[in-house]
């Protein structure tokens, strides 16, 4: 049992904030999201560490 950590991304593409939520039941985690604002696809990289803090990397899918 673990709720969604939630967390915010910058779009690569137009800079918009969005905000996403990640499981935290996967401790390093890489998906494609398409962005709220310009529908183009990010891939974000989400990692806990051992202290359970995330960080949320966003890269654009064909830099
Ligand atoms: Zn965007």
């Amino acid at each position: 049992m673990s709720a969604l950590e939630p967390a915010s991304i910058q779009c690569p593409y137009c800079w918009e904030t969005l905000h996403i939520s990640v499981d935290p039941s996967v401790p390093d985690q890489t998906y494609v999201e398409d962005c709220q604002v310009c529908c183009q696809p990010i891939v974000i990289h989400a990692v806990f560490d051992a202290t359970g803090a995330l960080t949320v990397t966003a890269e654009p899918e064909n830099p």
